[in-house]
């Protein structure tokens, strides 16, 4: 599912500590930066920049 990252997103992932890419998911390889479901990374792994423009939450994510 992939959400527009407007304020009141950006707000509420701030209060609500909302944790949704693979680096916090329990399913996530992290030697292999590689899914243990073999689910395609690319769209759900932290981003680097700071601001994102929209997210993009995988329907299989398991909070590690
Ligand atoms: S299940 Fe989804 S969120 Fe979790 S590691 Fe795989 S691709 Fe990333």
């Amino acid at each position: 599912m992939k959400l527009t990252a407007d304020a009141r997103f950006l707000g509420e992932r701030a209060r609500f500590s909302l944790r949704l890419h693979c680096e916090d998911c329990a399913l996530f390889d992290v030697e292999r930066a590689t899914c243990a479901h073999g689910y395609p990374t690319a769209e759900h792994r932290q981003p680097t920049e700071p601001l994102e423009a929209a997210v993009v939450f995988c329907k299989d994510f398991e909070m590690a």
